[in-house]
């Protein structure tokens, strides 16, 4: 379980709790929270938990002491878990590119990989794609459009999701919380107003770009790596109320689509379980007390991330992983309060333009990407505040 302290992990280790009979959780693994982390390895006694950061380490290593619980730290821990041999399945749910390295570890290892960090595939797609195919791993995906689409597409022989009849996807959005907001009130929008998700509560990060719609740009790009499509083939569609989680339309006409309460447990029972269901804790959906599901068009002159994912897409390369890294910065900068909401585009913008797009041919290339990109980000924040102390993300 990679990032079980953040919002996924604890939906997570929620669905795992009430299967005892059917679960048992290897290690756990977060960035920094050694209170929260403690109190996990406590109540799921796992062989490992692994902390990003050594000292914290050391701080979980003298709290766990006189336990069965091992504490390991940084890369090589996660890279050590994600391997073992004890290990069937493996919740990649750490936030950002950091997540990249173990999730590719887990897809060459064979694992099922159970994906909701949807920046390792926006980032490094064409590696970890390549890397799932030679393994023979099981990709399945937990951000819930995805898992959505999964579940609403054809299977082969194998009962691998396939694209026979299928015309295109229909990713929905909730518009997130500025939907109705004027640019000129986005412009004065907090961070916790961005992070006010009117539907999901979810990790800080993520909200920002839910806000922004980044995250359906990058939501768009996971589609087109986890289902083989074109950039043609994905519409995103804004459906205010979040209970359809997306659609697949066919040749024929028809367009299926799954529904449910917006509550990560289902994508994740559904991960941890498939091709069986189980109970999520997810209360059933009441259709008349929904009443109404509504759609409109997104509108990229007030959310121009949007557009910025998709000519990403078109730049090709490294060109993806720029603009995911790009987002990252802006993002941090906004939640420091350091640049305004509206400004998120306008450095992911500038830095694209800057980039130098490569061929993504193996991990450090994207690496060494994702590090220029975060340069030139810094560079262009340098920029729109002039005399003030250098930032660092
Ligand atoms: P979060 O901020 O709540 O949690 C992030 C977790 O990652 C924490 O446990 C943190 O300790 C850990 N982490 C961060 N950096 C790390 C590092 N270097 N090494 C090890 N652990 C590290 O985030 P979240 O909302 O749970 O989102 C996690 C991922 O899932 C993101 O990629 C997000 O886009 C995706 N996702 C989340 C949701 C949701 O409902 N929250 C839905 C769909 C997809
Ligand atoms: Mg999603």
């Amino acid at each position: 379980m990679l990032g079980s302290t953040g919002s996924i992990g604890v939906n997570t280790l929620d669905v795992i709790a009430r299967h005892p009979q059917r679960f048992e959780v290897f290690a756990l693994a977060a960035n920094a929270s050694v209170a929260a982390l403690q109190a996990q390895c406590e109540a799921f006694a796992p062989r490992y938990a692994v902390l990003a950061d050594a000292d914290a380490a050391d701080a979980l290593r003298d709290r766990l002491r006189g336990t069965d619980t091992t504490v390991l730290h940084g890369e090589e821990g996660l890279q050590r878990i994600v391997t073992a041999d004890e290990v069937d399945v493996v919740m990649a749910a750490i936030v950002g590119a950091a997540g990249l390295p173990s999730a590719l570890a887990a897809a060459r290892a064979g694992k099922t990989l159970l994906l909701a960090n949807k920046e390792s595939l926006v980032m490094g797609g064409h590696l970890l794609m390549a890397a799932v195919r030679e393994s023979g791993a099981q990709l399945l995906p937990i951000d819930s459009e995805h898992n959505a689409i999964f579940q609403c597409m054809p299977v082969d022989a194998g009962a691998r999701p396939s694209l026979r009849g299928v015309s295109k996807v229909l990713l929905t959005a909730s518009g997130g919380p500025f939907r109705g907001w004027s640019l000129r009130d986005m412009q004065d929008a907090s961070p916790d107003q961005a992070c006010a998700h009117p539907n999901w509560s979810m990790g800080r990060k993520i909200s920002v770009d839910s806000a922004s719609l980044m995250n359906k740009g990058l939501e768009f790009i996971e589609a087109c790596w986890l289902f083989d499509l074109r950039p043609d083939q994905v519409e995103v569609v804004v459906h205010p109320q979040s209970i359809i989680h997306s659609m697949v339309q066919y040749r024929d006409g028809s367009v299926l689509a799954q529904l449910g309460n917006p509550d990560m447990r289902t994508p994740i029972a559904y991960g941890l379980s498939w091709p069986e269901r189980i109970d999520a804790g997810v209360a059933p959906l009441d259709l008349v007390a929904t009443a109404r599901l509504d759609f409109e068009a997104p509108d990229e002159s007030r959310f121009p991330c949007l557009r910025l994912a998709r000519e990403s897409v078109a730049q090709g390369g490294t060109a993806m992983a720029a603009c995911n890294a790009a987002n990252e910065v802006a993002v941090a900068s906004f939640l420091d309060e350091q640049i305004r909401f509206t400004d998120i585009p306008a450095v992911i913008e500038t830095t694209l333009e800057r980039v130098q797009v490569v061929e993504p041919t193996a991990v450090p290339v994207v690496e060494q990407a994702d590090l220029e990109a975060r340069a030139i980000a810094l560079e262009v924040l340098a920029e729109l505040r002039p005399a003030k102390a250098p930032l660092r993300y």
